[in-house]
């Protein structure tokens, strides 16, 4: 028998890197006009690296030991930015003592116990709003992240005790394919795709810029990239989502399709997804898009 023509496009997409996972995400994929896409492990390689490290002079630490501390609490996360931290510190043959009471958050960072100290490691933005509340938005750190986030990296703060020890200046790079991306995808719907991200509007803009992306949307916990979602589809879009993290999985059930990075994205972010790109590339994205249309238009 001849495949229909739905199935053969899921086989397609396959030969792309794109698991799809029915027929009718099959379909749903050639219904979108509009795309928002995540940055952190998206847009970008996801392989950052820390460049700066900065410990506060009143923390009395060391560059060393202020990304022991920060490696031992990011430890157990399997965000590209823990990562970064915990292969900085590995790259300086520091050994990363247990973390005990480690906590997670979604598009803030990651608390835990280490030597006896509670260390948080997160957004500078995010960390001290909530109950740690004193040190808030004052503070030499404040400085030093907008100093760093000025040159596009994106600034992570460590917090010792409550009280901000230091900051580290994290650096990440667009895909290889990730312009060529947006220009396709541009094309395919005829608006260019809107940027969603948690980290910080300098560091996202400029990436953003370098990619073809004047919509940016920065500073967004998981539920604000839900809203943002819904915006666009208040005014009347089909939205497509492209995530790797924990943290975009809400975005992707909302979405009317939501494709996962497969490669190095969260079990979270895997499941929730209706297609899941097991290569490590952003191009198959348009790619079955494109599929879908071409299926859609010999179904009906
Ligand atoms: P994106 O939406 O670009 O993928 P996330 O929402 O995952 O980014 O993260 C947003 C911000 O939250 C980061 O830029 C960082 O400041 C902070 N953050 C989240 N998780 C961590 C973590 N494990 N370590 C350090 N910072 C974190
Ligand atoms: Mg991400």
């Amino acid at each position: 028998a001849t495949m229909p023509p739905l199935l053969s496009a899921i086989a397609n997409s396959g030969r792309h890197g794109v698991l799809v996972k029915s027929a009718v995400v099959m379909e749903r994929l050639g219904q979108v006009d509009a795309v928002a896409l995540d940055k952190t492990g998206t847009l970008t390689e996801g392989t950052p690296r820390v460049t700066v490290l900065r410990p506060l002079p009143d923390s009395g630490l060391t560059e060393g030991q202020l990304l022991r501390l920060a490696a031992a609490a990011e430890h157990p996360s399997e965000h590209p930015l823990a990562r970064a931290v915990v292969a900085a510190a590995r790259a300086r043959g520091l050994a990363l003592p247990d973390a005990e009471d480690f906590t997670s958050t979604p598009g803030v960072g990651v608390t835990a116990t280490v030597d006896g100290r509670k260390i948080a490691v997160g957004s500078p933005a995010r960390l001290l709003s909530g109950s740690e509340g004193a040190h808030g938005s004052e503070g030499a750190h404040t400085a030093v992240a907008a100093e760093l986030e000025d040159g596009g990296h994106t600034a992570v703060l460590v917090v010792a005790d409550g009280t901000p020890a230091g900051v580290m200046g994290i650096a990440d790079r667009l895909r290889p394919d990730a312009t060529a991306t947006v220009a396709s995808l541009t094309a395919l719907t005829g608006t260019a795709p809107t940027l969603v991200t948690g980290d910080n509007p300098r560091a996202a803009a400029r990436l953003a810029a370098e990619a073809g992306i004047t919509d940016v949307r920065a500073g967004l916990l998981p539920q604000d990239k839900v809203a943002a979602v819904r915006e666009l589809e208040q005014a009347g879009r089909k939205v497509l989502v492209v995530g790797d993290g924990v943290n975009d999985a809400p975005a992707l059930a909302a979405a009317h399709t939501g494709i996962a990075m497969g490669r190095a994205g969260s079990d979270l972010a895997l499941e929730t997804a209706d297609a899941v790109i097991v290569r490590d590339e952003l191009a198959p994205v348009p790619a079955v898009v494109a599929l879908s249309r071409r299926a859609r238009r010999l179904v009906v």
